[in-house]
């Protein structure tokens, strides 16, 4: 491996500062340390995880906060690397239900975050009305529309396929994933293999028809929850990894950076990764990059929650709904339920004789809803719109409730020139480099990414200052 050196007076391997201990920043600093720095990770709270946080509800480890890693190729490489593959679990096949007008019905067979991919699982479904089926079969013949740099999700769909696909299916799936609304997300931010077939194809459909559909990646966790990757991240590495140290600002000096904590004296650094959400990171820069900081300080939030409900066996076991994978929820209902995942349906190892897990989750962006709710309030309330969807009728015999406060960032229209506008801000100071779902895309596989680009950016930047 090369080795990082240090600027000027301080000798041995490069100081690298990771501020924020979630996916992105373990990453980052993971793969600083395999580069040969010396890397000190500083994490504001008292574990490390960020948005991935495993929990024992009814004596088994279940994810309150992230629930599955996508199998792609970033998220398989570093499984493998970090010895983990052997331990993987793969989620059973099967498939959502949308709940639409007081129906559940099937997630048509090629549907993601991006819209459909093909048509004739569409037409079986009947989650579209016969209009809508009519006017989503029309859109290989749409003409390709005016060449924009950034489009809406929800505009660009509508325009293809017609509202009823943008309201009943994208809606529910991108809109769930993000909690955010998807007129406003950007094309380009969040589904970006969209775009990409938008710039080079006039039709989606014909688009994949030719690439032929190829198999969905599968859903993988670990019996012991995603905080296994968590934990695993940092073993074998020489990084030095501080809780309960939130970062006040980070300053310019001459031979690198002053990272200042909430006591003590700075801490000398020769290049600092910021993986801390856009707010904070607006925060600590404000200082160093005020301009800098008013832009990330645009990028907007959804507050969200989930509940864990475990319910007795005997009382689920009759309900057919409860045999999919989990349910979506269009955000037009205006129930509070924006999805339920059932976890004993999906997970074998969460399978149990006596106990059925379902996660329940809330919180849309620009709503505050959830937060005029206590916990058992909300919890009563997911579990009155799970039991109308579903038809299960009897409590739950323990809930476990977490909340995901300012959590989801929302990659609205414009997000990528505003991050390309605030990266070439920074590239006045090389040493300091953005790292996260903010910035390159929610999602642990995307959040992976942009850990081991910020990495690798960093070790770039530090090469000059004397690589060997
Ligand atoms: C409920 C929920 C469900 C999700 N489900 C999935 C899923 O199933 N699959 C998936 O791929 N993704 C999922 N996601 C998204 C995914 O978890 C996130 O995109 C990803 O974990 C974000 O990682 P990050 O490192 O960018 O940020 P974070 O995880 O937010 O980490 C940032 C860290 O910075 C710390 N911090 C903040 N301020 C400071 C400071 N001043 N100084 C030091 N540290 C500070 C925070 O405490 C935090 O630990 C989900 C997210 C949520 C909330």
């Amino acid at each position: 491996m090369d080795t990082l050196a240090t600027s000027q007076e301080h000798s041995g391997p490069a100081h690298v500062v990771v501020v924020g201990g979630g996916v992105a920043g373990l990453v980052a600093a993971r793969r600083l340390a395999l580069h040969g720095a010396r890397v000190t990770l500083l994490e504001a709270s008292s574990r490390l995880g960020g948005q991935v946080h495993t929990v024992e509800v009814a004596d088994h480890w279940i994810d309150v906060g992230a629930e599955s890693l996508h199998g792609i190729a970033p998220v398989l490489a570093l499984v493998d690397e970090i010895g983990l593959s052997e331990r993987l679990v793969t989620a059973r096949p099967g498939s959502a239900s949308i709940w639409s007008g007081g129906h559940l019905r099937r997630l048509p067979a090629g549907v993601g975050p991006a819209g459909p991919t093909r048509l004739v699982p569409m037409l079986g479904s009947r989650v579209l009305s016969a209009r809508g089926l009519a006017r989503a079969a029309l859109e290989p013949l749409i003409p390709r529309g005016p060449e924009r740099d950034d489009v809406g999700v929800g505009a660009y769909i509508s325009r293809r396929f017609g509202h009823e696909v943008t309201d009943r299916l994208v809606d529910p799936v991108l809109g769930g994933l993000h909690a955010g609304d998807v007129t406003r997300l950007s094309m380009r931010a969040t589904v970006p293999q969209l775009a990409h077939l938008a710039t080079g194809h006039r039709s989606i459909l014909l688009a994949h028809r030719a690439r032929g559909a190829g198999s969905p990646p599968s859903f993988l966790s670990f019996t012991t929850g995603l905080s296994t990757l968590v934990d695993q991240l940092l073993d074998g590495t020489d990084v030095v990894a501080r809780r309960g140290h939130p970062v006040q600002a980070i300053r310019p000096v001459a031979d690198g950076y002053h990272v200042d904590g909430p006591s003590g004296p700075p801490l000398h650094a020769d290049a600092v990764v910021v993986a801390l959400p856009a707010s904070a990171a607006a925060r600590v820069l404000t200082p160093m990059a005020r301009q800098t900081a008013d832009e990330l300080d645009q990028v907007t939030t959804a507050t969200v929650a989930t509940v864990v409900a475990v319910y007795d066996r005997r009382d689920t076991d009759g309900v057919a709904a409860l045999r999919s994978t989990g349910l979506l929820v269009p955000s037009s209902s205006g129930r509070l339920l924006k999805a339920a995942t059932f976890l004993s349906a999906k997970w074998a190892h969460l399978d149990h004789p006596h106990h059925f897990f379902v996660r329940l989750s809330a919180g849309r962006a620009r709503s505050e809803m959830i937060t005029e709710l206590d916990d058992a309030e909300l919890a009563r309330r997911l579990g009155d719109d799970l039991a109308d969807a579903t038809g299960l009728r009897s409590r739950p015999v323990e809930v476990e409730v977490a909340r995901w406060p300012h959590a989801l960032p929302q990659l609205e229209v414009g997000h990528v020139a505003r991050l390309d506008a605030i990266r070439g801000q920074l590239s006045g100071h090389p040493g300091v480099v953005l790292a996260g779902a903010a910035y390159d895309g929610l999602g642990l596989a995307a959040c992976i990414r942009s850990g081991e680009a910020a990495a690798d950016q960093v070790s770039t930047a530090l090469a000059p200052v004397g690589v060997r």
